[in-house]
């Protein structure tokens, strides 16, 4: 029997994370996985690489190009006439980037000296993973000091939204239609519906979002969603808040989607309908419960503050475990997890774990809330600053959004950071760097800020935290 110090269960990007950095601290370290692509292929990087993060933004960036052509060019004086989208040439695009990457994991395992298993793994007691092959269909056992569950998770169901694979979709179905939908229907305003309606409605479909909550993005700040509610509207998302979807069924090339809304039944008649309710986290198969493992009410393993399960030597990480359901996250968990493994100080800081979604204009946001710093009792003072009003991007034709800076009235420290505009992905960095050295908007105010860039949309938000905003 293969004896190791490190098992990882799962390649997605907690576990491949795990996986190298282990092996990078000198642990013989084994990863199993057991994700197969279209062509029935081994591929790493489970959920984000296959079928999430990288597949969706490669769409997002071609339906963004395809229709600043009509919105954005004219106005910068670029006319191209009978532009088109070649759909089959996009989604190959969106597999090669795929392809690349998953690649370049296997690249990076050869390179770190992991030993890749392609199959399904299971929990055995005496700290063994049993591993059922995809090659041979045999079974080998194999044994570690360690072993770190990095499993992830999949689509949530609905019994009224039966996936079929073909006219009702989760977000694989929905990243790779071959031609764009006249009609499309999508179930739940969460981050995937947001995004997978935004790049077919870029393309052209009539897209309609059923939401349950009468809220839109509750989780996110309030003056941020009502910005993003109302552009998105704009751009053509018709988002239906507080509604019930009751049966969706296929047939003759259509799907009827029969939902309640405050004011009683309705339907609706789309070409294709996305399922995209919430993820739930995997643990089928892996014996987690007879392994000692425990699980909360939501499925997902139970771990402290480390990532340790309470079972010596089992840790978890990544979408499996509490926590957002984010691959930054599940890598540094992972990276955590391989240093308390090697003896070192692991550790995350939950707090300032940032998100994005990836509209247009983009949504990120970095701690809290202005509305969970009003329940909390908190005092403290917000600054915004329109993008309106920065003259990078009047010069981009980027003018939509706002950056809101909140800090704690009495120590002034950066409380949270919420953006909605262009390049608000890669902004949002600067936000989480200064908020993990406890920066104050005034440590921001007296940063000196490239001119003209949209970072400076940040600096005067500092400022008009303090009330001294120059450009506004
Ligand atoms: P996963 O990536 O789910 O990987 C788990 C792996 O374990 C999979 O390969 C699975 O097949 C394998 N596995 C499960 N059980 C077993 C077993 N018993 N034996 C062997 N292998 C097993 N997050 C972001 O941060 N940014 C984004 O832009 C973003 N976009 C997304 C877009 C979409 C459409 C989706 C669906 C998700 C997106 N996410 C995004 C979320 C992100 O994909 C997840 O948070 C991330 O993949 C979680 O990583 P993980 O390693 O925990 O699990
Ligand atoms: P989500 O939790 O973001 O959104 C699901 C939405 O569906 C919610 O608004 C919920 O109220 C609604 N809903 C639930 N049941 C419903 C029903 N029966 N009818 C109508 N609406 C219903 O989940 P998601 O969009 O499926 O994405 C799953 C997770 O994947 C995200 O929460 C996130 O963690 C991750 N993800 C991240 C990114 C990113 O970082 N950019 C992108 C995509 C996915």
């Amino acid at each position: 029997m293969k004896q190791f110090d490190v098992v990882v269960i799962g390649a997605g990007p907690g576990g491949y994370v795990a996986a190298i950095r282990a092996a990078q601290l000198g642990l013989k370290t084994a990863c199993v996985d057991q994700w197969l692509d279209p062509k029935g292929k081994p591929a790493l990087g489970g959920t984000c690489l296959n079928v999430g993060c990288i597949p969706s933004k490669a769409l997002l960036d071609s339906s963004h190009h395809y229709h600043n052509l009509g919105h954005l060019l004219p106005a910068h004086g670029i006319e191209i006439a009978g532009a088109r989208i070649d759909v089959p040439a996009m989604q190959a695009r969106k597999e090669k980037v795929v392809r690349t990457l998953t690649r370049g994991i296997a690249g990076l395992f050869k390179k770190n000296r992991v030993e890749a298993f392609a199959g399904r793994g299971a929990l055995a007691p005496g700290k063994k993973v049993v591993i059922t092959l995809h090659e041979s269909g045999e079974r080998e056992e194999i044994r570690a000091e360690h072993i770190v569950v990095a499993t992830g998770s999949r689509p949530m169901q609905i019994p009224v939204a039966v996936v079929d694979g073909e006219r009702i979709v989760d977000n694989e179905g929905a990243l790779a239609f071959e031609e764009v939908p006249e009609r499309l229907g999508v179930i739940g305003a969460g981050v995937i519906g947001l995004e997978l309606g935004s790049v077919w409605n870029r393309l052209g479909s009539e897209v309609v979002i059923l939401e349950a909550l009468p809220d839109f993005l509750g989780p996110v700040d309030t003056q941020i969603a009502t910005a993003a509610h109302k552009s998105l509207t704009r751009q053509g998302l018709d988002i239906r808040l507080g509604t019930r979807v009751t049966a969706a069924k296929a047939a003759n090339n259509a799907v009827t989607v029969k939902y309640e809304d405050g004011e009683g039944n309705k339907a609706l008649e789309v070409d294709k309908l996305v399922v995209a309710v919430g993820r739930r986290p995997y643990t089928e198969a892996l014996n987690a419960e007879a392994a000692g493992l425990r699980l909360d009410e939501a499925g997902r393993i139970e771990v402290d503050h480390l990532c340790r399960t309470g079972v010596d030597g089992i840790y978890a990480i990544g979408d499996v475990v509490k926590g957002p359901m984010l691959a930054h996250k599940a890598s540094e968990e992972g990276v955590a997890v391989a240093e308390l493994i090697a003896g070192q100080k692991g550790h995350v800081d939950h707090e300032l774990v940032p998100w994005v979604i990836y509209t247009h204009p983009e949504i990120a946001w970095v701690g809290r809330t202005e509305q969970q710093l009003q329940a909390e009792g908190r005092d403290y003072r917000a600054g915004t600053f329109p993008y309106l009003a920065s003259g990078r991007a009047q010069g981009a034709g980027e003018t939509e959004g706002l950056v809101k800076m909140l800090g704690d009235a009495r120590t002034d420290r950066l409380l949270g950071v919420h953006i909605f505009g262009a390049q608000a992905s890669e902004l949002i960095a600067e936000a989480v760097t200064a908020m993990a050295f406890h920066a104050s908007t005034e440590d921001l105010a007296r940063t000196v800020h490239a001119h003209p860039t949209l970072a400076e949309t940040l600096h005067e938000a500092a400022l008009a935290a303090d009330g001294r905003a120059i450009h506004i």
